[in-house]
């Protein structure tokens, strides 16, 4: 499963937390993130990700392109909800492209707790058949 991670500036260490948590389960899939997301968890976890741009730089929208391809399985995107940033309608898009293509998508750790199990049990292998 290609799996996507994104997240705010005051989010980056609760998604590296929740990587080191999850890194076992994690390590089994396809990992992307956007550039300072990705940096920070790859050094905290030791696991392979493929990043994009910075979000500032477009990797935003780079990732928003992959989920339009439908190469996105499911996206854990830790928004900070109380400040909102100059790119704000990137992120509005993104999530907006998550519900057209029917990903799952997790904006705060408790869904993404129950999106990782959800994940390890096989619940969301449906969506690699729809991909095939
Ligand atoms: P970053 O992008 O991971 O490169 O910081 C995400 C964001 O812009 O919020």
């Amino acid at each position: 499963m290609n799996i996507a991670l994104i997240a705010h500036d005051s989010k980056k260490e609760l998604m590296v937390q929740f990587c080191i948590a999850y890194c076992g389960i994690l390590s089994h899939h396809d990992i992307r993130a956007t550039g300072t997301t990705g940096k920070l968890v790859a050094e905290a976890t030791g696991l392979h990700i493929q990043r994009f741009l910075s979000g500032s730089q477009g990797g935003d929208q780079q990732l928003a392109s992959s989920i339009s391809c439908n190469e996105i399985d499911l996206l854990i995107f830790f928004r900070d909800p109380l400040n909102a940033k100059s790119h704000e309608p990137n992120d509005i898009n993104i999530l907006r492209l998550c519900d057209v293509h029917n990903i799952p998508v997790a904006t705060n750790i408790a869904t993404a707790e129950a999106l990782i199990h959800a994940l390890e049990r096989g619940d969301l292998d449906w969506r690699e058949y729809m991909r095939s």
